[in-house]
C-alpha cells in the first residue's frame, strides 16, 4: 500500500473542487438541468500518482488519461472498476492499435474511437478479456487538421460499420472545441462547435440499435460552462482542478 496523500494537497483539490461544483452548479441552473446529469471526469495526465490519490481522498470518482501507458502505471496503483476497484479510469486521447489491448485491460470506458480499424482491434482486444468496453465516438467538429476524430460527414458510415462489434458498447460523442482566445470566442466558435456534436448526436440516434448515443463527452477547464449549456454528460477537468501542467 502506498501512504495516505498529503492533507494539504487534498485540501487544496477540495477547495478548487468546491468552486468547480459551483460553477457546475451555475452552468446547470442557467438551462434547467441537474448537477446529477454530469459527469466530472478529472482529467490527471502529467500528474504525479500522489494527486491521483489526493483527488480521491477529496472525493473524486472519475479519471482521465489521454496516453495509455500513464493509464497502465495509475490505474495499477489505483484500480478502476474493471479492475476490481471504486473509480473509473476514462481513456480519452487518441489510442495506437498496438495499445488496445492494454486500454482493453485497464479503461472502464473509452472516449477517442474514431475509425474502424481501431473498433475492430479493441472489440477483439475485449472479447479476450471477456468484457465490454463503453465507448464514445470522437469527432472533429472545429475542423482543424492537428485533431483526430472522425469527420462530421463521415460519422453516420462509422457508427454504422460499429454495429458490427459486439464488445464495443457506443454510449455517444466526444469533442475538443477550438481553443478560445477570449469570451467573445467562447460564444462564437466553441458554442456553436459544441451545438454541433448535440445536433449530430441527435442526428445519428435513431436508426442504430448498436448506438444509443445518449452521453455528449465535451468541455474542459476552459470551456465547460458552456458544454454544460449545450448539454455535456462528461466534462473533463484538468487545469481548473490540479493546476497547470507541464504538457
Ligand atoms: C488534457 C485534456 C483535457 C483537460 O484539459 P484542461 O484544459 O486541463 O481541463 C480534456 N480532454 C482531453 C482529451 C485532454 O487531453
Amino acid at each position: 500500500m502506498l501512504a495516505s496523500p498529503p492533507e494539504l494537497l487534498v485540501e487544496a483539490i477540495q477547495q478548487r473542487l468546491e468552486s468547480v461544483r459551483e460553477r457546475i452548479e451555475n452552468a446547470c441552473a442557467r438551462v434547467g438541468r441537474r448537477p446529477e446529469e454530469l459527469t466530472l471526469v478529472a482529467v490527471t495526465k502529467a500528474f504525479p500518482l500522489e494527486v491521483v490519490q489526493a483527488a480521491v481522498a477529496a472525493g473524486l470518482t472519475d479519471f482521465g488519461e489521454n496516453r495509455v501507458q500513464e493509464l497502465i502505471t495509475k490505474s495499477e496503483a489505483v484500480p478502476g472498476e474493471v479492475l476490481g476497484g471504486a473509480i473509473r479510469w476514462h481513456l480519452i486521447g487518441p489510442l495506437q492499435r498496438n495499445k488496445a489491448k492494454e486500454a482493453a485491460r485497464c479503461a472502464d470506458s473509452f472516449h477517442a474511437l474514431d475509425s474502424l480499424r481501431l473498433a475492430e482491434t479493441l472489440n477483439r482486444r475485449a472479447e479476450l478479456a471477456n468484457r465490454i468496453v463503453p465507448c464514445m465516438v470522437q469527432v472533429n467538429v472545429s475542423g482543424e487538421a492537428t485533431k483526430s476524430g472522425v469527420a462530421p460527414e463521415n460519422l453516420p458510415e462509422l457508427l454504422d460499420g460499429l454495429g458490427a462489434f459486439d464488445s464495443l458498447n457506443i454510449t455517444g460523442l466526444m469533442t475538443l472545441a477550438a481553443p478560445a482566445r477570449s469570451d467573445a470566442e467562447l460564444e462564437t466558435v466553441v458554442r456553436p462547435q459544441f451545438r454541433r456534436l448535440r445536433e449530430l448526436a441527435e442526428a445519428n440516434d435513431a436508426g442504430h440499435s448498436s448506438s444509443q448515443l445518449r452521453h455528449l463527452s465535451m468541455g474542459m477547464s476552459g470551456d465547460f460552462e458552456v458544454a454544460i449549456e449545450e448539454g455535456a454528460t462528461h466534462i473533463r477537468l484538468g487545469s481548473v482542478l490540479f493546476g497547470a501542467r507541464g504538457r
